[in-house]
């Protein structure tokens, strides 16, 4: 696997089948390990934090999320990416587990939001083991009732929708404790599945223009996007000093 760097922030170049191959591996060999789910707003928040730039660096895998990703990462290295949203890893691991018998526990989002994606999934992965769930809003940080159910389900993957960085610096911080072979943030991909919020149209999503229609739905984001300017304006300062 090679290993990329935007901003000096690590991304992997892999492919789906790789993701597979490793994540069976883990399994096997009950080894707790994070994977993360790396975009242009997780490039700048590691930036700003040792902490979390060292969580991604010392992760099993860190896969391409997002089009600004793999846009800088075609931009500096000539090099094509592949991508895949919250959305699609959730659907990639389900359908991995569905077919390997493996154990799924779902985390994060509202019990009303948790509780129809794993309708939602029950339906669409008809054999899928989901072997629990737990909303992400039960003083995660302190109460250790969600630590117990999960370590009671003992799922093989662990998919934690909370939001970045705090999805993975609890994953970081509790993995090891949990004992989950395979854990990774999902951010708010289970409001998606659930179908609380729309994804955008395949237009915006083959345009790369996924956080201008999220920005319309949501517009309390919008802070979002001055920090995606900010990105993209790194990037081609990357480019022209060749990143000096
Ligand atoms: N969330 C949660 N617990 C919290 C805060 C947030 O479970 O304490 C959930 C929230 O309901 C949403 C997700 O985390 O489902 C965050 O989604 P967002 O789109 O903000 O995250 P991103 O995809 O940008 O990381």
């Amino acid at each position: 696997m090679e290993k990329l760097s935007v901003l000096g922030i690590r991304v992997d170049n892999l492919e789906l089948e790789e993701i597979g191959r490793v994540t069976l591996r883990l399994i096997s060999e009950k080894k707790p390990s994070i994977y993360i789910s790396l975009g242009s707003l997780t490039v700048m928040l590691a930036k700003k934090d040792a902490a979390y730039k060292n969580i991604i660096e010392s992760a099993e895998l860190v896969i391409c999320d997002g089009f600004g990703v793999k846009a800088a990462i075609r931009l500096l290295t000539g090099k094509k990416l592949p991508r895949l949203t919250g959305v699609e890893l959730v659907s990639f691991f389900a359908g991995l587990a569905e077919k390997k018998g493996c154990r799924i526990f779902l985390l994060g989002a509202s019990e009303a939001v948790i509780k129809e994606a794993k309708n939602q999934l029950e339906r669409s992965f008809p054999a899928l083991i989901i072997c629990g769930y737990s909303n992400g809003y039960s003083d995660i940080i302190i109460t250790n009732e969600v630590k117990k159910k999960i370590k009671e389900a003992a799922p093989d993957i662990l998919l934690a929708g909370l939001g970045q960085p705090r999805q993975e610096k609890w994953l970081s911080e509790n993995s090891r404790e949990l004992g989950v072979p395979v854990s990774l943030g999902v951010g708010g991909s289970f409001d998606v599945i659930s179908g609380k919020i729309k994804r955008a149209p395949l237009f915006f999503q083959k345009l790369g223009l996924e956080w201008l229609f999220r920005m319309l739905l949501e517009p309390r984001r919008i802070k979002r996007n001055f920090v995606l300017l900010k990105y993209l304006m790194l990037i081609i300062k990357d480019k022209i000093t060749g990143g000096k």
